[in-house]
């Protein structure tokens, strides 16, 4: 009989284990809760509305190697997803101004941290009072917004590095969708005996030494030598009552610290669709002063802070996003809600009549993942802790159970696809050897 693995958790990370230990001639079964593969890779393939608009990761950061290798290996083009960036605040527009007062100094007391703190007391200690409002209130916008984080818990020194390293990386896009991929590791993992198994939300998990055995809700048990846990780290950190949540027979209380020690954010996407993309009309242009044909990503101070088109690709699809603790607040707010809150900040920004926005919008859709009881916020930043955590995590347990997914990933391209699927494949390399 072949060496049998259970891979719990059909997103980028477990897949790619999936394809890789396939590949090697091992008997691997997915377990997937939803209905549908791919985790917080969710391609809207509905032909009439939103066609081939990502609900979840939507660009590859850059020339990324492994994603980059895994779309050639799958035949998969993809394009560039370049356009203007625009900044909205208090009743201006501006283009391509993400120039921030005080930054060099930040960045220069930044290098002199000896002690690594969350990022809003470093700026509380080094930048108080109001000489340095706007440079707080922009670091805070810049973590919660980009890195979906809490800056009351994300490490000062992980966002040194990131902010050092940060370069104006070409954007792309995955033609026919990131769902694409997904497919294709699906097929491939299929093909060479693997099963992905849909509508298996595992509850419970079994172990002793070489042996695990998976308990989904509905009470299938799946039986295997290895484990591999790629279910998200939100999911993971959730009380054991809630939905999704797994517990461990014995439990394992050093890795359970270890998972709550890291950080884990918070995000909505909204997906708007309208009858013309009136965003790039002449009133636009009247209030810019600018030609706008460009105009691809938007940040301003409203409600719903950021938004951004599908340029260079022609759509009447916006969309807005919200990240961090403001995201995190909503977390029960109703979509009706959300919605309100996003055609607000649109008619504010572009000086819109709602009523004339309500008119205009033909499809929506509101992706609340940290609601989501199979995701449970965004994708992973670092606490102080992590590093350590993470460790942890990345060791075995008696070679019988493993941990993959985002959150795992130690490199430059931290809470990304990339993140996902180089994990995935290090963890089915550490269990092949
Ligand atoms: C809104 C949003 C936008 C993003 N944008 C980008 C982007 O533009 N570019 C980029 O590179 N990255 C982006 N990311 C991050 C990227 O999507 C993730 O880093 C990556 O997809 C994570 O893959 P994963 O396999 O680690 O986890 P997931 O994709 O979350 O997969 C985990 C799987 O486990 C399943 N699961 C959970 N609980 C159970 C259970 N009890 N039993 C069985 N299965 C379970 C889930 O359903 C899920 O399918 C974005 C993320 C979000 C939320």
């Amino acid at each position: 009989m072949k060496n049998t693995v259970l891979i719990i958790g059909a997103g980028a990370a477990g897949l790619m284990a999936a394809h890789t230990l396939c590949k090697a001639g091992k008997a691997v079964t997915v377990l997937e809760a939803r209905n549908r593969t791919g985790g917080r890779i969710y391609t809207l393939n509905d032909t009439t509305f939103f066609n081939q608009t990502e609900l979840g990761a939507e660009f590859v950061h850059g020339d990324l190697p492994v994603t980059l290798k895994l779309l050639k290996e799958a035949k998969l083009p993809y394009r560039s997803a370049d356009a203007e960036m625009w900044r909205y605040e208090k009743g201006r527009f501006e283009e391509n101004s993400m120039i921030i007062e005080g930054w060099d100094l930040l960045i220069k007391k930044l290098n002199e941290l000896q002690e690594d703190t969350d990022i809003y007391n470093f700026l509380q200690m080094e930048f108080p009072g109001d000489k340095y409002a706007e440079l707080r209130d922009s670091a805070w916008k810049f973590v919660s917004g980009y890195d979906t984080a809490d800056p009351h818990k994300a490490s000062t020194s992980a966002l040194r590095k990131e902010w050092q390293h940060e370069e104006e990386n070409a954007q792309h896009r995955v033609n026919g969708g990131y769902c694409s991929m997904i497919n294709y590791l699906v097929n491939e993992c299929e093909a060479k005996g693997g099963e992905v198994l849909l509508s298996s939300v595992v509850k419970e998990i079994r172990w002793k030494k070489g042996n695990v055995k998976a308990i989904c809700e509905d009470g299938a048990t799946y039986e295997a030598e290895q484990i591999l846990i790629a279910m998200p780290l939100g999911v993971l950190q959730a009380d054991k009552e809630e939905q999704g949540a797994v517990t461990f027979h014995p439990e394992i209380p050093e890795y359970g610290r270890a998972i709550q020690q890291m950080g884990f954010g918070a995000v909505i996407k909204i997906l708007l669709e309208f009858t013309d993309a009136f965003w790039l009309d002449k009133k636009t242009k009247a209030m810019t002063g600018k030609d706008v044909e460009k105009m691809g990503y938007l940040f301003s101070d409203e409600e719903i802070p950021t938004w951004w088109t599908q340029l260079p690709d022609q759509s009447k699809v916006f969309t807005g996003w919200i990240g961090g603790p403001a995201a995190a607040d909503k977390i029960a707010m109703p979509d009706e809600e959300i919605l309100e809150q996003g055609l607000q900040s649109l008619a504010n920004i572009f000086n819109r009549d709602m009523n004339e926005l309500k008119s205009k919008l033909i499809a929506c859709k509101i992706m609340n993942w940290t609601a989501d009881p199979f995701t449970r916020g965004s994708y992973a930043y670092d606490t102080v802790e992590a590093p350590q955590a993470r460790k942890l995590l990345n060791t075995p347990i008696s070679d019988t159970i493993y941990f993959c997914g985002e959150y795992l990933y130690q490199g430059v391209a931290m809470g990304t696809v990339e993140a996902a699927l180089t994990n995935g494949e290090e963890a089915a390399k550490k269990m092949l050897k």
